[in-house]
């Protein structure tokens, strides 16, 4: 079969919710992938940040095989050997108390959500069905009903309500909306440190600061959806490290799996994850022995192979490259660590048709939103390697400028 064969089968039978890029994958290794035809591109994706680690990672491949011949799933009804070491370690590297393990990131989005509005009855004696939670505009913090239902792109919410009540949207980077819009019912804010889904929106320095002394101020929950950004991806093991500050709950998923098995969750203090008792809350899966192991290798992959730092230092190596480009297209370009924007002036005609010409000069990336094309290579990347894509992407912007 070859690449429209698949295509063909897929538009079928597959229900049409992404528009993906007509280049099918059947091979990937490290930062690299191959399609069913034996071609070969880069891979400036990683799966939304979930490949990290690089495709494959041996390391991670082996303790997933490892795991899978020794046991997979237990149930929290009865307890593993994984889980507890899992959890140990991931508290110590990050310092906090405690954690709740989910499978995909909504899902710790969404546990997230219930523990703030757990934490407000109980510690500051909110009366039920009452609890505020604030998020931002231009949000990405996933798909369930509840999250969408404080999501501001109309894509994802026509046709899907009623809606979940409870939430109140304010301007993203602006910490006076955040002072003016708490009340007494607050229980917590809900933020990304940089809103990668939005088209890579870096607020501005000191803004999380601000948000933290907010908080404080009023007691509510500061919580971070580190989803994305987080484990190294923006040069930091979490982006909230740039402002010096410490949200009370950080939501981790994507490459916490390494790219080879879902795994998402909820980190926390004691005074917050603490007000679970048993059979509140749960998931089937969550904190299975097999992903358990795999983000035990995972973790232990971007410290070994010292991948927050590599992640800072290529992304200021390519930032500064990519702003050597000379485009009457490009509007800005902007970035922390690996996690690169690219805007485009609405002129361009869109950045999906040059994620189709980057796909074609073999690169793989994706466009966010209209105007906006993301590089996020893994996180394992070397200048030789981001000077080969340099070319790529050079050379798209140059047979533009001559077309
Ligand atoms: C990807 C992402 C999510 C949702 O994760 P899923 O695993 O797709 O459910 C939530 N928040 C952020 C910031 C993300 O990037």
């Amino acid at each position: 079969m070859n690449a429209k064969n698949y295509i063909a089968i897929e538009d079928k039978y597959g229900a049409h919710n992404y528009h993906p890029l007509d280049v099918v994958i059947d091979k990937a290794k490290g930062i690299w992938v191959w399609d069913v035809e034996g071609r070969r591109y880069l891979d400036f994706l990683s799966s939304y940040s979930a490949v990290n680690q690089g495709h494959c990672h041996p390391r991670i491949v082996k303790a997933l095989k490892a795991q899978a011949g020794r046991v997979t799933l237990t149930s929290r009804a009865f307890r593993n050997d994984q889980w507890p070491l899992l959890a140990k370690e991931i508290c110590t590297l990050t310092g906090y108390d405690m954690i709740l393990p989910m499978n995909s990131g909504a899902e710790a989005v969404e546990t997230a959500i219930k523990t703030a509005r757990k934490w407000a009855c109980q510690k500051k004696g909110l009366a039920q069905d009452t609890a505020e939670i604030i998020a931002c505009r231009n949000n990405f913090h996933g798909r369930t009903v509840s999250i969408i239902s404080f999501s501001t792109e109309p894509l994802y919410r026509r046709d899907f309500g009623p809606f979940t009540p409870g939430f109140k949207v304010i301007p993203f980077g602006d910490a006076e909306a955040l002072e003016r819009a708490i009340t007494p019912r607050t229980a917590a804010f809900l933020v990304e440190p940089c809103q990668a889904e939005a088209g890579i929106l870096i607020p501005a320095p000191g803004y999380l600061k601000k948000v933290r002394e907010i908080c404080d101020k009023h007691g509510v929950l500061f919580i971070a959806d580190e989803i994305q950004t987080g484990l190294g991806r923006t040069g930091k093991l979490f982006a909230y490290e740039y402002e010096g500050i410490k949200p009370d709950m950080v939501i981790v998923g994507k490459s916490l799996g390494g790219g080879c098995y879902p795994i998402s969750a909820v980190l926390a203090d004691e005074p917050v994850l603490g007000v679970y008792k048993p059979g509140e809350h749960g998931s089937t899966f969550g904190g299975n022995p097999l992903a358990c192991a795999v983000a035990r290798e995972s973790l232990r992959v971007i410290r070994d192979e010292k991948l927050v730092q590599n992640a800072a230092r290529q992304g200021k190596y390519f930032i500064k490259k990519l702003k050597t480009i000379r485009s009457r297209h490009i509007k800005e370009i902007r970035g922390m660590g690996l996690l690169i924007g690219v805007e485009l002036f609405p002129e361009a005609g869109g950045a999906r048709r040059f994620c189709e010409a980057l796909k074609d000069a073999g690169l793989l990336c994706k466009e966010t939103h209209d105007n906006v094309i993301r590089f996020a290579p893994p996180l394992i990347i070397t200048p030789k390697d981001l000077d080969w894509a340099f070319d790529r992407i050079k050379g798209v912007f140059a047979a533009e400028e001559y077309s």
